[in-house]
Parts: C-alpha cells; sequence; structure tokens
C-alpha cells in the first residue's frame, strides 16, 4: 500500500511541477517604451491581462499618467519615467519600442528630439536587446512611404520621402530605426520584428494631439468650426487601436522568420471630407466645415496593402469598421475632462 501511495504522490507532484513549468515558462518580463501613450497604455493592458510582466518606460512627452493609472496597483505592472535617447538596463525577454511623438504637432515640435529619439532610442533598445537575448519590436509608420506614388502601398514600395522638409525628422527618423532593426538583425542576430502602422484611432488619444480624428471628434462635441486642411480630397485608411493591438501581438509571437517589416492597418480608405461628414453625424452636432490651407508635405493617399499581414498573421485583418470605431471613440472623448490633458512639453 505504501508503494502505491508513494507512487501516487510521485505521479501528483510530477503533474505539479510540469504543469508549473508550463505556466512559468509562459510568464514573459516584457518591456514597452512609450507605454503611457495611445497605442502603448492598450499594449500594456493586454500584456498584463495576459499574465505578464509589464515594464512601461516613458518620458511623458506626449501623454499623461492618467492612461496607466488603473495598472498601477497590478502586481505585474511597473512604471519608469525613462528618456530612451539615454541607456537603460534592465533584464527583459521582450521589448516593444513605441516611444516616440507621432502625431505632426508632437513631432514637429521638437524636430531634433524627435530624431534621436528613434535613431538614439533605438540604438539603446537594440544594445539592451543584444545583451538579454530579448525579441524586440519596433512600431515603425507608414510615413516610411511619404507622400506615395504606389497605391495601395506594399511593403517592397521604397517610399518617396522628403528628407528635408518638416516631415522629415519623423519620417526619416522611423527609416533609420528600420536600417538599425534591420542591422542588428544582420550583424548581430538580434530576434527583431518591425511593423509599419497606418493611421490609427480610438479612446486615450491626446485631444489636443492635433490629430485629425482627434482634432474633429474635439471640434464637433465643443460646437466649433470642423478644419479640413485643403480640399480634403486627400485621403487616410483609419484603424480602431484594438485591432492593431491584435496585430503587434500576432507580430511578436509568430515565427522568428518572419521578421517584417509588415503593414498593419485598414485598408478602408475614406477622404478627409468623408470623415469630416461621418464625425458631424455621428456626433449630432451643429459644427460648420471650414477650409485651412494644407500643410507641407502632406501625403494625397494612403492605403496599407495588407497581403503579408493576411498571410503571415494567421489571416490577421480589422475587424471594427470606421463607424462604429468612431462612436466608440466619441464616447470616450465625452467621458473625459478635456482641461486636464497638457500640451506637451519637452
Ligand atoms: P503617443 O504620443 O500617444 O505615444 C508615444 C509615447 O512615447 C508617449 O507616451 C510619449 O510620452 C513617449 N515618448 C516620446 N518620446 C520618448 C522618449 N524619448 N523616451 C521615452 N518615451 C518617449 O503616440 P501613439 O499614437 O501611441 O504612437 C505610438 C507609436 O506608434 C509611436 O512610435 C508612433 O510613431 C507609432 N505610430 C502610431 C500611429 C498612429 O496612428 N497612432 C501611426 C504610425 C506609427
Ligand atoms: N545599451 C543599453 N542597455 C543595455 C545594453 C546596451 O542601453 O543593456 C546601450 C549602450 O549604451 C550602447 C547601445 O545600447 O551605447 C548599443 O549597444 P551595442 O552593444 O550595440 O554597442 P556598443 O556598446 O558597442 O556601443
Ligand atoms: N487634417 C485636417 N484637419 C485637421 C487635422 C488634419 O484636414 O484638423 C488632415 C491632414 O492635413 C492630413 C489628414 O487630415 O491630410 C491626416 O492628418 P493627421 O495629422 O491625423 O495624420 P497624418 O498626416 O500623419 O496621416
Amino acid at each position: 500500500v505504501a508503494f502505491f501511495v508513494g507512487l501516487g504522490l510521485m505521479i501528483a507532484l510530477g503533474q505539479v511541477v510540469a504543469l508549473g513549468t508550463a505556466f512559468v515558462s509562459t510568464i514573459k518580463r516584457i518591456l514597452v517604451t512609450g507605454g503611457a501613450g495611445f497605442l502603448g497604455s492598450h499594449l500594456c493592458e493586454r500584456l498584463v491581462d495576459e499574465g505578464h510582466d509589464v515594464i512601461c518606460v516613458d518620458n511623458f512627452f506626449t501623454s499623461q499618467k492618467s492612461n496607466v493609472d488603473h495598472l498601477l496597483d497590478k502586481h505585474n505592472f511597473e512604471l519608469i519615467r525613462h528618456d530612451i535617447t539615454h541607456p537603460l538596463w534592465l533584464e527583459v525577454d521582450e521589448i516593444y519600442n513605441l516611444a516616440c511623438p507621432a502625431a505632426p504637432g508632437h513631432y514637429q515640435y521638437n524636430p531634433i528630439k524627435t530624431m534621436k529619439t528613434s535613431v538614439m532610442g533605438s540604438i539603446n533598445l537594440l544594445g539592451l536587446a543584444k545583451r538579454c537575448r530579448a525579441k524586440i519590436f519596433q512600431a515603425s509608420t507608414s510615413e516610411v512611404y511619404g507622400d506615395p506614388e504606389v497605391h495601395p502601398q506594399p511593403e517592397s514600395y521604397r517610399g518617396a520621402v522628403n528628407p528635408i522638409g518638416p516631415r522629415a525628422c519623423y519620417d526619416e527618423g522611423k527609416r533609420a530605426a528600420e536600417t538599425l532593426f534591420m542591422d542588428y538583425w544582420r550583424q548581430n542576430g538580434v530576434n527583431i520584428r518591425i511593423v509599419r502602422i497606418f493611421n490609427t484611432y480610438g479612446p486615450r488619444m491626446h485631444p489636443y494631439d492635433g490629430r485629425v480624428v482627434s482634432n474633429f471628434i474635439r471640434q464637433a462635441l465643443n460646437g466649433e468650426d470642423i478644419t479640413v486642411f485643403g480640399e480634403g480630397t486627400q485621403t487616410r485608411s483609419f484603424c480602431y487601436r484594438d485591432d492593431l493591438v491584435e496585430g503587434f501581438l500576432r507580430m511578436m509571437n509568430g515565427p522568428d522568420e518572419f521578421v517584417g517589416p509588415v503593414n498593419i492597418g485598414n485598408p478602408g480608405e475614406f477622404t478627409i471630407m468623408e470623415l469630416a461628414e461621418l464625425v458631424i453625424e455621428l456626433t449630432g452636432s451643429g459644427s460648420k466645415i471650414v477650409h485651412k490651407p494644407l500643410p507641407a508635405d502632406d501625403p494625397m493617399q494612403r492605403q496599407p496593402d495588407i497581403s503579408l499581414a493576411k498571410k503571415h498573421l494567421g489571416g490577421w485583418e480589422p475587424t471594427v469598421p470606421l463607424r462604429e470605431g468612431l462612436a466608440r471613440t466619441i464616447e470616450w472623448f465625452k467621458s473625459i475632462d478635456i482641461g486636464e490633458y497638457r500640451a506637451p512639453t519637452p
């Protein structure tokens, strides 16, 4: 009897250890830079919910602590104020590099700093990934295509970027970051992923970031004029943030052979005029549309070709239509105290 009881105990113990190992091995230490921002805070939330140990690093240039307030008392979330242009010493398994001002008004506020963030920030994080043997993900952008002559844009298109214009600090910074990622991969064997994000919107966008969705919703809710730049015939393709974050995770957790770059965005293409009319309809606003000058180097059209993402990311494609995503975003704008959102400072 003692033998069988002993055997039974050993089997049970073996199962507990096996289960424990399986459990421990799925929990990762994940660094999210720019983790307090619009997209970063959603990514942190998703990773915390999955049980990972998440370290959020941010210098709060364009974001508020309130974006991650609800995560602060979680045992598996940690917040560090740090600027990624400076070296960072941590022990992690994965890194999502999202730190960079993303709206034209934000990245043109201090263009030199924007470029430093993409270039020096990427070098520091790639150095960290190399030392820790961590997998590292770069949030690149559709801006690497500039004002594209090819439509929609596949990843093989090399872009038409003005290297000396007011958008160059962002576009060229992100292009240089892609180069650095590819070279750390080829030269040092760092395990990388590159995603090219197309215009994304949703709750926690900075209400004063000057981007078209936040401007139009804020203006419509306040009964102010809706400012369409130029004729409003230029197009953008708008992706709801949850669809985007799902694409991020599939890319990060996909096979190491597929490093990207891969387009992640919603192929639904709208003119800026159509967007203005939809926001007016959904808010029931009495606001009028007025036209303002088109900014320099403003791309005329933009639409992702997502064939590569569909093929490599398990059939990934956006599921939230613009009308529905905008309605959710409008509800969030109604729920916040816009006065709490300060303009960015360097
Ligand atoms: P965001 O401004 O809300 O987030 C960026 C975050 O990075 C902010 O919290 C900011 O404080 C932080 N940050 C900036 N510089 C930093 C530095 N030097 N050190 C540490 N933190 C710093 O913008 P977002 O829309 O959430 O964008 C996140 C990332 O996705 C960015 O890299 C952006 O270029 C990229 N992206 C976003 C979009 C979009 O439509 N939202 C499109 C293309 C690419
Ligand atoms: N780095 C960092 N954290 C680390 C390892 C490196 O911030 O844990 C920075 C470091 O300051 C260095 C950069 O990453 O300047 C690039 O590192 P790499 O090893 O590629 O180059 P090197 O140290 O030879 O300059
Ligand atoms: N835009 C606009 N009114 C605004 C803000 C932006 O008409 O109040 C236009 C802008 O000129 C551009 C498009 O909307 O053609 C998207 O601008 P956004 O700054 O959101 O993103 P990006 O140009 O980086 O795609």
